[in-house]
C-alpha cells in the first residue's frame, strides 16, 4: 500500500507532480518546479533567491545596499567556482579518491545533485 508520503516523493509538492497548476485561464506550467513536476533542485532555489535579493536591493543606495549587492557578487563567484569544480572532477579522467571528495563537497555546497541518485552508485546524472 502506498502512503500519501510515499506517492508525494520526489514530486513537486505545488503541483502534486502534474507540472501544472490551475488558473482562471485554464491550466499552466507550475513555477515552482518550472513544468517538470519534481521538486526544484538546491541550486536552482538558490540562484532564485540571490536573485530576488539582489533585485530588492538594487536600487538601494544605502550602506546596507551596496554591502548586499557585494555580497552577492562574491557569493555567485565563489559558487561558480565550486561549479566548476563539480564539473571538472565529474570527468572520467579525474577518478579517485580526492576527485570524488571534492566532488561531494562541491555537491553538498551546490546541491545540483540528489542524493537518491549517489547512494550505492557512482550515478552522477543531475536528479530532475
Ligand atoms: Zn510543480
Amino acid at each position: 500500500m502506498q502512503t500519501q508520503e510515499t506517492s508525494l516523493q520526489g514530486k513537486c509538492l505545488t503541483c502534486l507532480g502534474t507540472g501544472e497548476v490551475g488558473s482562471i485561464n485554464g491550466p499552466v506550467n507550475c513555477t515552482d518546479c518550472d513544468g517538470t513536476g519534481r521538486p526544484p533542485r538546491r541550486h536552482l532555489l538558490t540562484e532564485r533567491r540571490i536573485r530576488e535579493i539582489e533585485t530588492r536591493f538594487r536600487s538601494d543606495a544605502t550602506q546596507a545596499g551596496i554591502d548586499v549587492t557585494w555580497l552577492a557578487f562574491e557569493l555567485r563567484r565563489a559558487r561558480e567556482a565550486l561549479m566548476k569544480i563539480l564539473t571538472m572532477t565529474g570527468e572520467p579522467p579525474l577518478q579517485g579518491k580526492t576527485a570524488s571528495q571534492l566532488w561531494h563537497t562541491a555537491n553538498n555546497v551546490l546541491g545540483v545533485y540528489e542524493p537518491e541518485g549517489l547512494r550505492g552508485s557512482d550515478d552522477k546524472t543531475p536528479a530532475e
